[in-house]
């Protein structure tokens, strides 16, 4: 029996991909399904470009995994426009694999509404976004079909340990809930979940700003990414910008695409994106606790399929998978002192 703590992008992933493989599954989320801040993420699935570090080979499959994903769940809110990316009008663009650089005329026939097409840019044809909460809820509604058990708005408070000091399962406030494997997916809340058992999780909080804008139908075409802001197009008359200041945004953007002096600012949300001291995900058993499996990654978006698929592996097959190497625990030092 597993039990999978948070039922963000991640954990919905892991509850998936481990009910779908035959675990007893139950998922508990202090809140609703994707409401962390999976909710608030401007949702690229950028697999192309520079993959280097432990998170490299997760990077490599995510297109494929998303695609595998879609296929084992119809409908799932996932659109393929490709990306394009270019810097300052003197920086010289790099592609990387799945990449390719491409000139003024081709990026014109890509975004029509841009006022000056830059010389040169990385396109990205691969690259695609995701409704993260829509992804999110349809894991855990497949989670749901493989019979897993399902507990939102359901905080757990501690977890249990058996008198051999093995995880147990979890204590919530509505009861405690068994389980022989506990995967900690609570995001930036991970931390704090496991250092009563003296395990130090460096996963700290960085914020990153999401502006919703009401904007002409058509603007934008690909997954927009500048100096100035990440942009796309969720819906025919609405943009997401992953970008900093409101003002800048809007001037940005204004100043990029014609036909947008009516754009409209909608909401700023600030969402706490887990990040790994180091940057890289922090993947797999705990060395010291029997029983208890770490899953918190940035860039949980384009990696949630890859990351669940792998985690069920080891969960439900017992193996060792070797693209999650770079991705464990013990490459800190993760145990609080008096332990
Ligand atoms: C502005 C912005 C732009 C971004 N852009 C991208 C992008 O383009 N591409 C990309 O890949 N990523 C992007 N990210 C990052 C991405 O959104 C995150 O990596 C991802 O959402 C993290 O998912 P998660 O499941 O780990 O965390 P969360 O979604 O936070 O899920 C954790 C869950 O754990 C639950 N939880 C916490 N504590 C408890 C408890 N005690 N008991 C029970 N449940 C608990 C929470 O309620 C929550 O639902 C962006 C993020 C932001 C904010």
């Amino acid at each position: 029996m597993v039990v999978v703590v948070g039922a963000g992008i991640v954990g919905a992933s892991v509850a998936y991909h481990a009910a779908r493989a035959g675990a007893v599954v139950t998922l508990v989320d202090a809140g609703r399904p994707g409401a962390g801040v999976t909710a608030d993420s401007f949702a690229w699935i950028g697999a192309a470009g520079v993959r280097t570090g432990p998170a490299a080979g997760l990077r490599v499959t995510a297109t494929q995994e998303y695609r595998r994903l879609e296929a084992e769940l119809p409908g799932l809110p996932v659109t393929w426009s490709g990306s394009l990316s270019w810097g300052a009008a003197d920086t010289a663009p790099q592609a990387g694999p799945g990449q390719e650089i491409v000139d003024a005329a081709t990026v014109a026939s890509l975004e029509p509404t841009l006022r000056r097409p830059p010389d040169r840019a990385v396109w990205a044809p691969g690259d695609g976004a995701a409704d993260p909460v829509g992804v999110t809820e349809r894991l855990v509604a497949g989670a749901r079909a493989h019979g897993a058990q399902v507990h939102p708005h359901t905080p757990i408070t501690a977890l249990r340990r058996d008198a051999a000091g093995r995880v147990a399962g979890v204590e919530t406030a509505a009861g405690p809930l068994a389980g022989a494997t506990v995967v900690l997916a609570a995001g930036a809340a991970t931390a704090a979940l496991a250092a009563p058992l003296r395990i130090r999780v460096p996963v700290e909080t960085s914020p990153a700003t999401l502006f919703r804008l009401r904007a002409p139908t058509g603007l934008v075409r690909t997954v927009v990414h500048n100096r100035d802001f990440d942009l796309r197009q969720i819906a025919p008359d609405r943009l997401h910008a992953a970008a900093d200041s409101p003002e800048r945004t809007l001037a940005a953007i204004r100043s990029t695409f014609r036909g947008t002096a009516n754009i409209e600012l909608l909401s700023t949300r600030v969402g706490l994106r887990p990040m790994p001291a180091d940057g890289a995900p922090i993947i797999g058993p705990v060395p010291d606790v029997p029983g208890l499996y770490l899953a918190v990654t940035h860039s949980a978006v384009t990696l949630a399929p890859a990351v669940g698929h792998l985690v069920a592996r080891e969960l439900v097959e017992g193996t060792v998978e070797p693209t999650l190497a770079g991705c464990r625990l013990d490459r800190f030092s993760y145990s609080s002192p008096g332990s």
